[in-house]
């Protein structure tokens, strides 16, 4: 499954609005639909629960579509109000996905990122919120703080971790990129600092969060796990594992296999799109 999530999401480019929608609603469908199947009660007809997680994932599809097109908004105008509209909608569409391909109702659970941190409100019979730590996306604000530095400014003005650098060179790379993200911290230097370079960043950053809805997968194994010992149990408590960080970089990879241009890799055609269509000449990364 995870293949086929991946080779989908490199053979289908977004060039144009309704390429884009399309491309985000289906691609949501099929990773609710399979998520809920895969998380199905055993009472629960797999059929069944294959069709009612579609709908609900091309509904969030259609909010991480609507979220990531006002980063082109934001690119434009440098508003932070457009890229918090953006990260805001991109989490109830994210919400709805991780939803829809838990097999759970669509409305139940909510989660809300912001740099390694998890927050994530249940809505039961009474409401309840959980905090817990992301240790891969600790681990991109812990390198990012290596090679530059927090900017507290620009980081509450546009939800993301902004680092400031001097040099964000890179072994392999023989140009220096101007933006770099790692899970979702993300670092510019001097030639950076433009909200289109700002804007190609944060798609980065939503392409590393949108890959979380596949650790839904695992939820039956996690559980268990989790309840093995005193010491699972207090690791699930106060630790999210972002796994899908480590998917997102093999499909980062995957991408990049044959392209001889950088920029045909489709994560930096999606980040280009979205962010206005950076040109080759705006070397970044
Ligand atoms: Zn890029």
């Amino acid at each position: 499954m995870f293949a086929f999530v991946s080779s989908s999401s490199i053979t289908w480019s977004q060039k144009n609005d309704v390429q884009a929608a399309t491309f985000n609603v289906a691609s949501c469908a099929i990773v609710g639909g399979v998520g809920a199947w895969v998380n199905k009660s055993p009472s629960q007809k797999g059929g069944r629960a294959f069709l009612s997680g579609m709908l609900k994932g091309a509904a969030g599809g259609l909010c991480v579509y609507g979220g990531k097109r006002m980063i082109y908004s934001f690119s434009q105008t440098n508003h932070g109000g457009w890229a918090w509209a953006s990260k805001v909608t991109h989490a109830v569409g994210l919400s709805l996905v991780e939803n829809a391909a838990s097999n759970r109702p669509l409305l139940s659970v909510w989660h809300f990122h912001f740099g390694f941190n998890r927050l994530e409100l249940t809505i039961g019979n009474s409401a309840q919120l959980r905090y817990r730590m992301m240790p891969f996306a600790l681990g991109g604000f812990i390198y990012a703080s290596t090679r530059g530095r927090l900017n507290f400014a620009e980081t509450l003005r546009v939800g993301q971790p902004v680092f400031f650098s001097d040099n964000l060179r890179i072994p392999r790379v023989d140009f220096e990129p101007v933006g770099l993200t790692v899970a979702n911290s993300i670092m510019l230097n001097e030639n950076g600092r433009d909200s289109k370079v700002l804007g190609h960043e944060l798609i980065h950053a939503y392409q590393y969060e949108e890959r979380g809805y596949l650790n839904t997968y695992l939820n039956q194994a996690r559980e268990r796990w989790l309840n093995k010992s005193k010491l699972t149990k207090t690791y699930g408590q106060w630790v999210y594992t972002d796994a899908n960080f480590v998917l997102d970089n093999l499909f980062y990879y995957l991408g990049s296999i044959g392209n001889t241009c950088y920029f045909d890799n489709p994560y930096e055609q999606e980040a280009n799109f979205y962010s206005g269509r950076l040109s080759y000449r705006d070397i970044e990364y």
